[in-house]
C-alpha cells in the first residue's frame, strides 16, 4: 500500500505471482477500488500470462481517484507520485499497463519515472504497441477460426453476432466479417441492430461514427442491447460488459459457440448449463489474450507486424491446446484452461505448490 498525502496519493499494487517473470497487470483508477478487487484480477493475470505462456506473472494495482473531479495535472502528479512510490517493485516484479481510467499518457508518465521496460501501452513514439492495433479482436477471431476447425464447421457464411462495438467488439466483428462470416446482430450501450440478412460492416461503422450508435445502421430491426444474445445466429462474440448472459438467459441463447471476448460474461455456473446444452464456451483468458500478448509484444520490443503474428500463433496454439485438452479429460474449455496455467505456475514455483497442497 503506498501514499503521499502531501500529492493526495493513495493506491496499492497486488504481485499475486511472479513464478513466471514480473507481475502483469494495469493500474485502475476509480474512487471505489479497493485491494480485494485487485487482488482477485491479480489472480486472474496469473493465469491469463501464464496460459499465454509469456515470462509474466500476474498483478494489477489501484489508486483511489475519481478522475472527473481532478484536473489533469493533478492526475498526472498522483500517477508520478503511485510510480516514485512504486519505484522498489518496478520493473522488477511489476510491469505496469493501462486499466480503467489509465491510458497512454498515463503510462509515458511512469515509463518516466520507472523506466521504459517498467510498462507497456505507452504512446507510440516510446516504442508502445497501442491497442488501437486490434489485437484483442485479432486474437478472438483466431480462436473462433480454431474453435470452428475443431467442430468440423468454416467460417464462411456462419451466422455472427457481437455485443459491444468498442475497441474489442469493433475489430472481432470487422476480422470476421472481412474472414466472411455474416453479422447478422451488433449490439452497444443503446441498443442492437439485427438483420438476418446481413449488416455491411463499413456500413455499420459509419452508422455509429456518424450517430454515436450501431442502432441507426439501416436496413435492421433495432432490439434492446440484451437481446442480442437471442437472435438467430451461429457464433455469439461478448465483448462488452461482465455477467452478460444469466442462468435464466442460456435456453434463449441460439448460437452453438461462445467466444468470451469481454471478462466474465457469464459465471461458472452458467457455463456449466451451456456445456449441458452442447454449446462450446471460448473461456475469456483462452481468447481475449490479445491484449496481453500485445503488452509482451512491446516489451521485448517487437514492431506491429511482428505483434499481429505472435498473437495469431498463440492464440491459435492456446485455443487448440484447451480445445483437445477438454475433449481427452471429457471436461469443460475452462477446467482444461486452468489445468494447464496452474501447470505452468506450479512447473516454476514448489512454494505455490505447497501453498495449493495446504488450501
Ligand atoms: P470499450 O469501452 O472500447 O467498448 C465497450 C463497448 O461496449 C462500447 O461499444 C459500449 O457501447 C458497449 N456497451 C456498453 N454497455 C453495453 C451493453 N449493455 N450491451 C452492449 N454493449 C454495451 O471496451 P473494450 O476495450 O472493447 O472492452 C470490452 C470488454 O473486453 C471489457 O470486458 C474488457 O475488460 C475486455 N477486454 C478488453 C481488452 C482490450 O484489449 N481492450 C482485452 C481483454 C479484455
Amino acid at each position: 500500500e503506498v501514499y503521499n498525502p502531501k500529492v493526495g496519493m493513495r493506491g496499492f499494487v497486488v504481485i499475486d505471482n511472479t513464478a513466471l517473470g514480473p507481475g502483469k497487470g494495469g493500474i485502475r483508477m476509480t474512487p471505489s477500488v479497493t485491494i480485494e478487487e485487485v487482488a482477485k484480477l491479480a489472480r486472474a493475470m496469473t493465469w491469463k500470462t501464464a496460459l499465454a505462456e509469456l515470462p509474466f506473472g500476474g498483478a494489477k494495482s489501484g489508486i483511489v481517484a475519481d478522475d472527473r473531479k481532478i484536473t489533469a495535472e493533478k492526475k498526472k502528479e498522483i500517477i508520478e507520485a503511485f510510480a516514485k512510490a512504486l519505484s522498489v517493485v518496478s520493473p522488477g516484479m511489476y510491469v505496469a499497463a493501462p486499466d480503467m481510467n489509465t491510458a497512454e499518457e498515463e503510462m509515458r508518465v511512469y515509463a518516466k519515472v520507472n523506466g521504459l521496460k517498467s510498462v507497456t501501452g505507452k504512446p507510440s513514439d516510446m516504442g508502445g504497441l497501442p491497442h488501437e492495433l486490434g489485437s484483442t479482436g485479432w486474437g478472438i477471431f483466431h480462436s473462433a477460426k480454431v474453435a470452428l476447425e475443431y467442430m468440423d464447421k468454416d467460417l464462411s457464411g456462419m451466422e455472427v453476432a457481437v455485443e459491444g462495438f468498442g475497441n474489442v467488439g469493433w475489430f472481432a466483428a470487422k476480422f470476421l466479417a472481412e474472414a466472411g462470416a455474416k453479422l447478422v446482430a451488433v449490439s452497444d450501450s443503446k441498443g442492437t441492430i439485427y438483420n438476418s440478412s446481413g449488416i455491411d460492416f463499413e456500413e455499420l461503422d459509419k452508422a455509429k461514427r456518424e450517430h454515436g450508435t450501431v442502432t441507426r445502421y439501416t436496413p435492421g430491426k433495432v432490439l434492446s442491447s440484451h437481446e442480442l444474445i437471442g437472435v438467430s445466429a451461429d457464433i455469439l462474440v461478448t465483448a462488452a460488459i461482465p455477467n452478460l448472459v444469466q442462468a435464466g438467459d442460456v435456453d434463449r441463447v441460439k448460437a452453438r459457440l461462445i467466444v468470451e471476448g469481454s471478462n466474465i460474461p457469464m459465471t461458472a455456473d452458467v457455463k456449466d448449463l451451456f456445456h449441458r446444452k452442447g454449446v462450446l464456451v471460448i473461456p475469456d483468458f483462452v481468447a481475449n489474450a490479445g491484449g496481453v500478448i500485445s503488452s509482451y509484444a512491446e516489451y521485448v520490443g517487437k514492431s506491429e507486424k511482428e505483434m499481429m503474428g505472435l498473437v495469431e500463433n498463440k492464440v491459435r496454439k492456446n485455443t487448440g491446446i484447451v480445445l483437445e485438452q477438454a475433449k481427452e479429460h471429457r471436461i469443460k474449455p475452462r477446467d482444461a484452461a486452468m489445468r494447464i496455467a496452474t501447470e505452468r505456475v506450479l512447473d516454476k514455483c514448489d512454494f505455490c505448490r505447497v501453498e495449493l497442497a495446504k488450501a
